[in-house]
C-alpha cells in the first residue's frame, strides 16, 4: 500500500520535470535561457500560459489540446513528454527504491528523453546536455558499490571511441557522414554509466533498432520522399541505453554465459 503511494508520487514528481524538459527541448536548440522567462509562451499567439494551464497531462486534457486563448492546438508532444518522464520516474523508482541511485537513474532518462526529442527535431544533440550527463555519471560513481569513477572512464573511452572510429571508416571507406559527434558526445555520456560492456551493447543494439526502422522508414517513406531516408541516431542509443540500465545484470551474466 505504501509502495503504490510511492510510486504514484514519483509518477507525479516525474510528470514536473517532464514539463520542464518540453521547456528544454524547446528553448535549448535554438538558443535561448532554459531558465528564463520562468512562464512558457503559446507558440501561436503570444500569450502567456498561466499557471493553472500549465499542469502536466491534467491542463492539456481539461484545454482539449487547444490554447485558452487562441484556440490553437498544442502539439500532443507535451502531455505524451510529461506522461514518459512520469514512467521514467516510476521505473526508475522500482528499480531504486528510496535511495540517492534514484535520482542519478532519472536523472540518466530525463536527459536521454531531452536528446531524443531535440534530435528528432534538429538532428543536434546539444553539448551541455551530453556534458551534464557526464558529469552527472561521474559524480554517481561515488555512491556506486561496484562501479569506480576508472570503469566510468573507461566506459566512455570504449563507447566514444568506437563509435568515433565506426564513425571514421564510414566517411573515409564510403564518404557518408553517417554520424555527427554529438552521438559520439553521448556515448561518453552513456558509458561513464554503463561502463564498457554497457556502452558496447548500447551501440550494437542501437543500430540494430535503428537499421530496423531505417529499412522500415525508407520503405515507408518510399512514394513520397526522393533522396536518402535519414534518421537520427541518438533517440536509438537512448533506447538501447536504457535497456541496459534496467536488464545490463542479467544481459551480462547471459552473455558471459555466468
Ligand atoms: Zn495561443
Amino acid at each position: 500500500m505504501e509502495k503504490a503511494l510511492l510510486i504514484l508520487v514519483s509518477f507525479v514528481f516525474g510528470t514536473i520535470i517532464g514539463s520542464f524538459l518540453n521547456v528544454v527541448i524547446y528553448r535549448l536548440p535554438r538558443g535561448r535561457s532554459v531558465a528564463k522567462p520562468a512562464f512558457s509562451f503559446c507558440p501561436s499567439c503570444g500569450s502567456p500560459v498561466k499557471w493553472y494551464d500549465n499542469i502536466p497531462i491534467l491542463s492539456y486534457l481539461v484545454l482539449r489540446g487547444r490554447c485558452r486563448n487562441c484556440s490553437s492546438p498544442i502539439s500532443k508532444r507535451y502531455p505524451f513528454v510529461e506522461l514518459l518522464t512520469g514512467f521514467a520516474s516510476a521505473f526508475s523508482f522500482l528499480k531504486t527504491g528510496i535511495s540517492v541511485d534514484y535520482f542519478f537513474v532519472f536523472g540518466f532518462l530525463s536527459l536521454l528523453i531531452a536528446i531524443t526529442f531535440i534530435d528528432i527535431d534538429f538532428r543536434i544533440i546539444p553539448d551541455q546536455l551530453n556534458l551534464a550527463g557526464f558529469i552527472m555519471g561521474a559524480v554517481y560513481t561515488f555512491f556506486r558499490q561496484d562501479f569506480s569513477i576508472i570503469d566510468g572512464l573507461i566506459g566512455s573511452f570504449a563507447g566514444a571511441g568506437f563509435l568515433w572510429a565506426v564513425a571514421y571508416f564510414y566517411l573515409r571507406f564510403r564518404g557518408i557522414e553517417g554520424l555527427g559527434m554529438g552521438d559520439v558526445k553521448m556515448m561518453a555520456f552513456i558509458g561513464m554509466y554503463l561502463g564498457w560492456f554497457g556502452a558496447l551493447f548500447t551501440i550494437f543494439l542501437g543500430s540494430f533498432i535503428g537499421a530496423a526502422a531505417g529499412i522500415t522508414g525508407a520503405y515507408l517513406s518510399k512514394s513520397s520522399e526522393k533522396g536518402r531516408y535519414e534518421i537520427p541516431f541518438g533517440p536509438f542509443l537512448a533506447a538501447a541505453s536504457v535497456v541496459y540500465m534496467f536488464f545490463g545484470e542479467e544481459i551480462k551474466q547471459w552473455y558471459l554465459g555466468g
